[in-house]
């Protein structure tokens, strides 16, 4: 259950070399529990797909990849438990064949569930909360190799759902479902941004999931990926027109060099909702790969005084950018969401993959989205200080409580959890 091979152990962009001195993988929580036990420094592992150290570790790593089963599924109650390795994709091919499906998914159906969830990762819709808000219970081995089982309900699980990795290592979790749903994947080009005014609560609205695509050049929006369910009504004839934008004939990847084959259908051909919720493939690399990401939330009241203030900057980041996409997260109660209490719009830019540039950049973006006291996304690369991220989570206090019991060595810690969240 060792990994002993030598292979350089890094993200999946690439841009983070792991500080691990040795990689197991478990097939049993059991075995879970045993390396928690004797290990002086452990980590979850789940699909390496964040950007920053937040996954890091000085000792062990547990990679989550052989704990892929769906436990159970109960119809009844409308949830679905699953080992703390499944990814979006497996689960969401389960579910649909089932006849069931989730809220909504984020760009790639690559992620593992629980990786996704630890970070607060989000899809789009003003209505949809964050991937995390639909869990409703978990279980996880904390710092002595016990296992603890928290529900809905429970002191603390409103804490440890987007938990950072810092409580232990989740190795069931379960999740609310709805009946399955079908969904039209639509794309205009060009919204120009004057229309933003005075209507920009309708066009955010636009759709049950919705994202603009931009560079920041310019005084419009590249395109608008308008993602529709399907009701009872059937499929609808999608309109030429979305606000000013206009509708695209032939199916658009978000990044100039990505091929379409690679991002899930659209046009308006109707498919299932795990097909069309995230932009690209399970089948194919998603996004660019050789990238850096970066992202920010602000309280949605303020979107059009932050979006007005991110194109004072624009051709100042643009060189760096592939491409940069707005989106809107509902409000949550969970701790450590972004999202936490408040509706947000989160603007996200996947950069070239040049780091010394991309660290030049960033602070302007947060100096221009001060004002609006953007929260960084836990998963991307942001340079703000860790006074600023620690000030907007009234919640921490409360997080560190959690720490304390569940891991009161810091044997999840790393330098990420040092900075950022320890007291
Ligand atoms: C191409 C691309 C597109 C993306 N699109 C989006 C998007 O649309 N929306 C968005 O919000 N984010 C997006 N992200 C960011 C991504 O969703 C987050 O970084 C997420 O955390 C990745 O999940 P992971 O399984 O790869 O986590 P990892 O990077 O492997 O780990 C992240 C954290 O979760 C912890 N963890 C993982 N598994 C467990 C476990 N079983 N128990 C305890 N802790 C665990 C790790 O210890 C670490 O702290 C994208 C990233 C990429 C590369």
């Amino acid at each position: 259950m060792t990994n002993t091979d030598n292979q350089p152990h890094k993200n999946w962009a690439g841009n983070f070399y792991y500080n691990a001195s040795q990689v197991h993988e478990p097939q049993t929580v059991e075995e879970v529990q045993d390396v928690v036990r004797q290990a002086s420094q452990v980590k979850a592992l789940g699909s390496r797909h964040s950007f920053n150290s937040i996954a890091d570790t000085a000792a062990d790593h547990i990679s989550m990849a052989g704990l892929n089963r769906i436990v159970s599924l109960d119809p009844d109650q409308q949830t679905v438990t699953i080992e703390g390795g499944v990814r979006y994709g497996e689960l969401g091919t389960y579910l649909d064949a089932e006849g069931f499906a989730l809220h909504n998914m984020a760009s790639l159906p690559h992620i593992s569930v629980v990786g996704a969830c630890a970070t607060a990762t989000h899809g789009s819709g003003v209505k949809n909360g964050n991937l995390a808000t639909g869990v409703t219970g978990l279980q996880f081995v904390a710092a002595d190799g016990e296992l603890v089982t928290l529900a809905e309900g429970d002191e603390g699980f409103l804490g440890a759902v987007v938990g950072l990795g810092a409580l232990g290592i989740v190795t069931r979790m379960t999740l609310k479902l709805e009946p399955r749903y079908d969904v039209q994947q639509t794309v205009y080009l060009n919204l120009p941004m004057s229309e933003l005014e005075g209507q920009i609560d309708d066009i955010l609205a636009g759709a049950y999931s919705l994202s603009l695509f931009t560079t920041w050049e310019g005084d419009s929006f590249a395109q608008a990926w308008l993602k529709q369910r399907v009701t009872d009504a059937g499929a609808l004839d999608s309109a030429p027109q979305f606000y000013k934008a206009v509708l695209a004939t032939e199916a658009m990847g978000p990044i100039a060099d990505v091929p379409v084959e690679n991002v899930t259908q659209q046009l308006g051909v109707v498919g299932s909702w795990h097909e069309r919720l995230p932009h690209f493939r399970m089948e194919f690399t998603p996004s660019h790969g050789e990238e850096l990401q970066t992202e920010y939330f602000v309280p949605r009241q303020d979107a059009q005084e932050a979006i007005a203030a991110m194109r004072t900057i624009g051709e100042q980041i643009a060189p760096h950018l592939l491409i940069s996409e707005v989106r809107t997260i509902a409000a949550d109660d969970l701790w450590l969401s972004p999202c936490y209490h408040q509706d947000c719009l989160a603007f996200h830019f996947t950069w070239k993959q040049d780091w010394p540039a991309v660290k030049t950049v960033l602070p302007l973006i947060e100096s221009v989205l001060a004002p609006y006291q953007p929260r960084p996304h836990w998963g991307k690369l942001f340079t703000m200080p860790a006074e600023a991220v620690q000030a907007r989570y009234e919640r921490l206090p409360d997080f560190q409580q959690l720490i304390q019991k569940y891991d009161p060595q810091h044997k999840f810690g790393n330098s990420f959890l040092e900075s950022y969240i320890y007291a």
